[in-house]
């Protein structure tokens, strides 16, 4: 059976990171999605609300065998513990190239090989998105339906004080 997590901060999950989770899902035989805390890192959402975003998007979808989980530390220590073989990430740009070239190199020298990555390119539709333009684009109450799915945009505009139009998920 081949296992696979997508790790990531997912503050908050976009169009891009379902499109990537989609695709994966269609590939490996168990998913899981990945929230990393990470307290280093200033994040907008709480772990908790990122993993109840992601459940209830990916229900919404038909995504429910895909699992979700949260850790703190080490992508390949949690895969070692779960028996996973390969992270998945994501490309958008060559600008991600060599953060993302450095993550896994580093992934294979210290699980000693037993972690794989394994790089999906994005869907050109979503190929400029990232959480961060998301909250940017956010925070100054504009339009963010087409970046992220009608449930996270209502808890956005929460977090950033604004009223939410009516309107369904
Ligand atoms: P991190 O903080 O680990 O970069 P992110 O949540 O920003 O976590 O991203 C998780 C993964 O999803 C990364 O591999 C990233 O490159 C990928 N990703 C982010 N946005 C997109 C997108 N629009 N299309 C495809 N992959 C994406």
């Amino acid at each position: 059976m081949h296992k696979a997590v997508y790790p990531g901060s997912f503050d908050p999950l976009t169009y891009g990171h379902l499109d990537i989770i989609k695709r994966a899902s269609d590939i490996f035989d168990e998913l899981t999605v990945l929230v990393i805390r990470n307290s280093a890192k200033k994040s907008l959402f709480t772990v908790e609300e990122r993993v109840e975003m992601i459940e209830k998007t990916l229900k919404k979808r038909g995504l429910e065998h895909v699992k979700v989980d949260t850790y703190e530390g080490l992508t390949l220590d949690y895969c070692a513990a779960h028996d996973i073989g390969v992270s998945i990430r994501g490309l958008r740009a060559i600008t991600d190239f060599e953060y993302e070239l450095q993550i896994a190199q580093t992934n294979t020298v210290f699980s000693k090989g037993k972690l794989e990555t394994v790089f999906l390119t994005t869907g050109l539709k979503y190929a400029y998105l990232s959480s961060t333009i998301v909250k940017e684009i956010a925070s100054y109450h504009g339009d963010v339906s087409v970046c992220v799915p009608r449930s996270i945009e209502k808890k956005l505009m929460e977090k950033y004080g604004y009223e939410t139009k009516q309107h369904e998920e």
